[in-house]
């Protein structure tokens, strides 16, 4: 028989799953807050009777992750190699703010979107992940340090994974389960810009990170092929309807590479095309990809592109890089794992 995995369920799914079982109606709330506490196990349920656990594991399952490996950065940031029940693995990164713990989640197993600086891509996309397994790589982590913050920004288009994405977002933040704020969760894309009007749809109260990396289709084609399907006046369209419909201040992300997308012009345009939009710019100094030609931007040509955005009146901050002395950018720890010769 098929195990219905409830880790992946909203509340209200959940509730109506359990009812073959026919238990009293406060069972829901006991065991999706058990989930929301990081129980990858019935077992673990410690007030439900031994019989019902029995009988919830037969008919039902939960997702979970088993650490691979950690490396541990000088800064304090972890990046996690996570095995999956099916054997697959995936990429998570606890980084340390002021502000509190925040985790990069991955979306998917690889991503299909072939983003030319990028490790995730090189093998394509293998699966998606569900809505348990990508909470699965914050409860794991909760454990031990408390997570306060989401971002759901490492491998995958989280967009690509629509439905399991918006479970996700709506278990984090549900009071009844882990009650994290939506303001408190991120979420990327690449411009998929149909995606982008669905999520507007929702009204989610989370930030919306835009993949930007160019502001001419001619040099953003040449890093994301997303691009020739929707351009970037389609994409700032869109993230337009998006802030009309939320309120919410889109971030757009870009990331820096020497002489493809850091020179004056390039500034010049992208501070032309976000004059007068409810956005902000975030630089991320690129990190080296063996298998990418690309090199990341000098700290001047960094400075002098963010400087340039500042005196035009974009909002603009530079990443800080934190991990600079692991497998920091996505993709990398897991291609490198599959590398290896296993005995
Ligand atoms: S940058 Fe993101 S969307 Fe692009 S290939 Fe990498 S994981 Fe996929």
């Amino acid at each position: 028989m098929v195990q219905t995995d409830l880790s992946s369920l909203t509340f209200e799914e959940l509730a109506e799953a359990l009812k073959e079982l026919n238990l009293p109606s406060f069972r829901a709330g006991q065991i999706y807050r058990w989930i929301a506490r990081g129980a990858f196990s019935f077992e673990e349920m410690s007030d439900l009777s031994k019989d019902l656990r029995n009988q919830l594991s037969q008919r039902f399952s939960l997702a979970c992750v088993a650490e691979e490996t950690c490396q541990v950065s000088s800064d304090g940031t972890k990046k996690y190699l996570f095995r999956l029940a099916d054997g697959n693995h995936i990429e998570t990164v606890l980084m340390r703010y002021e502000h509190g713990n925040s985790v990069c989640i991955s979306s998917q197993v690889g991503c299909n979107m072939g983003c030319r600086f990028c490790a995730s891509t090189l093998k394509g996309k293998v699966r998606d992940l569900t809505a348990g397994e990508m909470f699965a790589q914050i409860a794991y982590i909760n454990r031990t340090d408390p997570v306060s913050h989401v971002v759901v920004m490492g491998v995958g288009e989280p967009l690509d994974n629509f439905d399991a994405l918006v479970t996700f977002v709506r278990n984090l933040s549900s009071p009844k389960g882990f009650g994290m704020s939506q303001r408190h969760i991120s979420v990327s894309t690449c411009g998929l810009v149909p995606k982008i009007d669905a999520l507007a749809a929702l009204n989610l109260q989370i930030t919306l990170s835009v993949s930007l990396h160019a502001p001419d289709n001619e040099t953003r084609s040449r890093l994301m092929p997303v691009n020739g399907t929707y351009s970037v006046e389609e994409l700032l369209a869109a993230c337009d309807r998006y802030t009309k419909a939320t309120g919410r201040r889109i971030s757009y992300e870009y990331i820096m590479i020497h002489s493809v997308n850091d020179t004056p012009r390039h500034a010049e345009l992208l501070a032309k095309r976000l004059q007068g939009k409810l956005a902000h710019v975030n630089l991320i100094p690129m990190n080296h990809v063996e298998e990418r030609e690309f090199s990341p931007s000098s700290p001047e040509r960094l400075r002098r592109f963010s400087d340039l955005l500042t005196a035009r009146g974009i909002n603009v901050t530079c990443r800080r890089k934190l991990g600079k002395d692991i497998d920091a950018s996505c993709g990398q720890l897991r291609a490198r794992f599959e590398r290896k010769p296993k005995n």
